[in-house]
């Protein structure tokens, strides 16, 4: 047996290329997968299993692989659990039942005795039993959202994530009955034998996540404008101060969301900062 981690990841669909991003953002150097179905991270004891997005939750289960990056809808549809070692924060969308516009269901309750078509018949099933709903799921692989159109059924559940896909064939939300996005799982025995090498990917891959979305800000300021300057910071617990050799000036290093620097920028500046340099972050461990 191997001593590398074996990580399964989508070979094609709307999760290979951020996973692919999230990877490399994690300090992980490896070939373009091209039609190869393993790649050798190089610079870590990892090798990255190339399966349909579909698959790589059965991979796991079976222990070709260790770790596994796939919807998180996915995961709850194949029933397999295995556990979450992280969620990854993208591949976003909601699983959402919706009615043709004409429909005049305007609640789930009125769906009871009524067909609903989707790709997630188990996680449907579940939620409407629950909901104590009955229902008829018709299950279907692709294509959910034209069923209604084709008289295959008189509702959808299917993935949304802006909502465009919905309007574009003339559907209207009901409710959302789970959020998904991409999910790092692993198996319970690697999770147990394989803790370490788990653990150090978990770490890396989260230094990424955590680092999107994050800025680094520099700035000089009079050692008497600190106060001033944490206050206008939103959530600042305890910023780097360096003593600069011109007399009462400090240089203050901080970390904030990419979001706010448009606003910060400006009252930074105006409440005395100056020198300001905005750095992206690659990865962050707190
Ligand atoms: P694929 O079929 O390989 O393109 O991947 C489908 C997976 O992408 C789904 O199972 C979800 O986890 C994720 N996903 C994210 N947003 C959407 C969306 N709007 N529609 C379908 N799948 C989405």
């Amino acid at each position: 047996m191997t001593d590398r981690l074996r990580l399964a990841v989508p070979n094609k669909g709307r999760l290979l290329s951020p996973s692919i991003g999230l990877l490399r953002d994690a300090g992980y150097s490896f070939e373009d997968r091209e039609r190869a179905l393993v790649a050798q991270v190089r610079n870590a004891p990892v090798d990255i299993l190339f399966v349909r997005t579909g698959d790589v939750g059965e991979f796991v289960a079976d222990g070709v692989a260790d770790v596994g990056i796939t919807g998180s809808d996915l995961l709850a549809e194949a029933d397999l659990a295995l556990p979450e070692v992280r969620r990854l924060g993208y591949g976003r969308c909601r699983l959402t039942v919706a009615v043709p516009e004409e429909s005049h269901d305007r609640s789930v309750g009125d769906l009871a005795g009524r067909r609903i078509a989707t790709a997630h018949p188990r996680v449907v099933r579940r939620w409407f039993a629950a909901e104590g709903i009955p229902v008829e799921v018709v299950a279907l692989s692709g294509a959910v959202e034209v069923a209604p159109k084709l008289g295959l059924a008189d509702a959808i559940a299917d993935l949304v994530s802006s909502g465009s896909t919905l309007i574009v064939n003339g559907l209207r939300p009901l409710v959302e009955i789970l959020d998904a996005e991409a999910t790092l799982v692993a198996s319970a025995a690697s999770l147990l034998n394989r803790a370490e090498a788990i653990a150090s990917l978990d770490l890396m891959l989260g230094a990424a996540v955590a680092a999107r979305g994050r800025r680094y800000l520099m700035m000089n300021a009079p050692e008497d404008l600190l106060p001033v300057i944490e206050s206008l910071i939103p959530g600042l617990e305890s910023p780097s101060v360096i003593r600069l050799s011109h007399a009462g000036m400090i240089a203050i290093h901080v970390v904030v969301d990419a979001d706010s620097i448009a606003d910060l920028l400006p009252r930074l500046r105006a409440a005395g900062a100056s020198g300001m340099l905005v750095l992206p972050i690659e990865q962050l461990v707190a």
